[in-house]
């Protein structure tokens, strides 16, 4: 009786459709799904259909980006209301930052020699918000890297010779818009993405303070230590403590259902959520 919290599709940077990520789910024997798109809720609709024909709950997500001194924080925004006018203006707005921040990459990379064109960037993300997989996607495609990995580990991890940050709300501020807009915040993958710096628990207070209400200890990504770390971390503070794969297709290695959430989480995260008033504090 396990969700997954956690899955892109191809209306960000994943490369599987919303109702093929419900056939996998149901296939890994989840009894619920949730579509975390970066910066975008387009692919509900076609999510909460498959999920429903496969007797799935479906979880309706957003992973968004925020920045913090200069490191990309994403927030994991469950049950928010698609519709709320903040929100869909900052998904607007960070997809015209993304083309801009496209553009400076590919600058970035021609100057180290590596020439990819941003139409083939735009064609690889096919209307999506663009995201660093897409420029991957494409290095690899010209044979310019052997792989994804490669192409991040040399030129695009944070903080790479060829990283552009995003400019976006500081992560506090995402969670007061998720929780003004009827969600409950979460933190994605506290342990992936720091650079050498593990990501301090003096932000985890902040954060908090600022409404959050659990921490993605179990994510695919991290080493056993790492989620013990985040685990005791959340459990301090009073938050829940979730699982994800962050599938992405052919873009990362997980897959659907590696790492889960149970029911009774995923129920009091659903509690927490700001239109609920808030019962767990
Ligand atoms: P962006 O939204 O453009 O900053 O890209 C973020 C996405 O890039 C993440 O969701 C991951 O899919 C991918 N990513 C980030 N860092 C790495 C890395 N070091 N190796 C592989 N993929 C990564
Ligand atoms: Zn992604
Ligand atoms: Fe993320
Ligand atoms: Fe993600």
């Amino acid at each position: 009786m396990v969700y997954d919290l956690h899955t892109h599709s191809t209306f960000s940077d994943g490369t599987t459709s919303p109702a093929a990520n419900a056939a996998m789910a149901a296939a890994a024997g989840l009894v619920g799904l949730a579509l975390t798109d970066h910066d975008t809720m387009d692919g509900w609709p076609e999510a909460a259909a498959a999920c429903a024909e496969h007797g799935l709950d479906f979880v309706p997500g957003v992973e968004l980006s925020t920045e913090y001194e200069e490191r990309g924080i994403h927030l994991l925004g469950y049950w928010v209301d698609p519709e709320h006018p903040a929100l869909v203006t900052e998904c607007r707005r960070l997809r015209a930052e993304r083309d801009r921040r496209a553009d400076a990459m590919v600058a970035n990379l021609a100057r180290l020699g590596v020439d990819i064109s941003i139409d083939d960037v735009r064609a690889q993300a096919a209307g999506a918000p663009v995201g660093r997989p897409h420029l991957a996607a494409v290095m690899v495609g010209k044979g310019l890297v052997a792989d994804a990995d490669e192409a991040f580990d040399q030129y695009l991890a944070d903080g790479g010779p060829a990283y552009e940050p995003k400019r976006a709300l500081a992560p506090v501020d995402g969670v007061a818009l998720i929780r003004a807009a009827g969600g409950t915040a979460v933190l994605a993958h506290p342990g992936l993405g720091t650079m050498d710096t593990p990501l301090s628990t003096v932000l985890l207070d902040q954060l908090r303070d600022a409404g959050l209400k659990g921490v993605e200890a179990d994510h695919c990504g991290h080493e056993p230590a790492v989620r013990d770390y985040w685990r005791a971390a959340a459990r301090r503070r009073g938050m829940s403590v979730t699982g994800s794969s962050d599938f992405h297709g052919t873009h990362k290695e997980s897959k659907i259902g590696d790492a889960t959430t149970s029911v009774s989480v995923v129920e009091e995260l659903r509690r927490r959520a700001a239109t609920a008033g808030d019962g767990l504090g």
